[in-house]
């Protein structure tokens, strides 16, 4: 197929792009480059540089491609609170301009990159794809808006469209990883400190109600992750819209993390305790059953796995 990737310059567009390649997919990344690496970009991807507002509607017109798939957003979930603004414009307002430039263009086969964010607090564990979804932060609001722009484009314009909301994405593939100007997320800035870089960690919040006091969170393996996004490539039907929670189904406290770091580490991992993170909920843990039963999806690493992978790319990179 030929596809474009948004944010294909970003971690997990990356790591994407390179698995359609060695599929034998064609490949265009569109990316502005404003958090993504053009080094980043797998060999044989063609880059082009722009905001999807600029270029999605030139680089799709006329130009035979199949699917899109659609990565590019701000992330950062304390930049979403300070600036709820830029949020909306870029990850709403862009996400808008594509799905015009793929109606425009002909193109009816989307895999948006959606959030376990969209949930916000949630009243069960695990959580299901039909449960209440009330984001606490704007980066989840914008994301579940996205979600319901879909949900239209797929009934009033024949879009298929495939949402996959990510729980915690972690690990690296060959070069491709983690490489963010503002690291917020735990692993990285764990093995931060293992490599040198950190003298420490600082856990945030050790009064939550869990056997541990400290945050429950279900991390994925970026690999796994990916081969969901070409699984949902081939299940995209036009006229439906399909959301699928992406998880492994099992919780790690932030102080199950650490120590698993300190195993493939093997440095002591210094940690301090700070104040709760505004907005964390105490857990968060997906049922994947949808995706398993409906696409055949399984997830096929575990947490040893997603520290070993990031911690072998974080050295190659020192
Ligand atoms: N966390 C932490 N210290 C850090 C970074 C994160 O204690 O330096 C905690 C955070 O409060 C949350 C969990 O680790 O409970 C996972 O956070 P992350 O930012 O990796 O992902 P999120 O769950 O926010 O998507």
């Amino acid at each position: 197929m030929k596809l474009l990737v948004t944010g294909g310059a970003g971690y997990i567009g990356s790591v994407v792009t390179a698995q359609l390649l060695e599929a034998g997919h064609q490949v265009v990344v569109l990316d502005d480059l404003s958090t993504g690496h053009a080094d980043a970009v797998p060999e044989g991807a063609e880059l082009v540089r722009g905001t999807l507002r600029e270029k999605a509607a030139q680089v799709l017109q006329g130009a035979g491609f199949d699917a899109v798939l659609h990565f590019a957003a701000k992330s950062l979930v304390g930049e979403s609170v300070e600036k709820p603004g830029l949020y909306w414009d870029r990850n709403l307002g862009e996400s808008l301009a594509l799905l015009d430039a793929m109606r425009e263009a002909g193109v009816d086969r989307i895999v948006f990159s959606s959030t376990a964010a969209t949930y916000g607090e949630p009243e069960r564990t695990p959580i299901l794809e039909t449960d209440p979804t009330r984001p606490t932060n704007p980066y989840g609001a914008t994301k579940l808006a996205i979600d319901a722009a879909l949900t239209e484009f797929a009934r009033l314009h024949g879009i298929g469209g495939v949402s996959l909301r990510y729980f915690n994405v972690a690990g690296a593939y060959g070069r491709f990883g983690e490489r963010h100007a503002v690291e917020t997320h735990l692993i990285p800035n764990v093995l931060a400190v293992a490599a040198g870089a950190r003298e420490s960690v600082s856990v945030f919040g050790e009064d939550y109600p869990t056997p541990d006091g400290t945050c429950i969170r279900d991390y994925i393996h970026v690999v796994d992750l990916g081969r969901a996004h070409l699984l949902a490539l081939e299940a995209c039907t036009p006229g439906r819209h399909r959301i699928y929670n992406l998880g492994n189904g099992d919780g790690f406290s932030v102080r199950e993390v650490i120590e698993v770091c300190r195993e493939v580490t093997g440095h002591p991992i210094p940690t301090t305790v700070g104040p709760r993170r505004p907005g964390d909920p105490a857990v968060l843990v997906a049922s994947s059953e949808r995706i398993r039963t409906e696409l055949g999806w399984k997830p096929e690493h575990d947490l040893r796995a997603m520290v070993g992978d990031a911690w072998t790319f974080l050295k190659s990179r020192a």
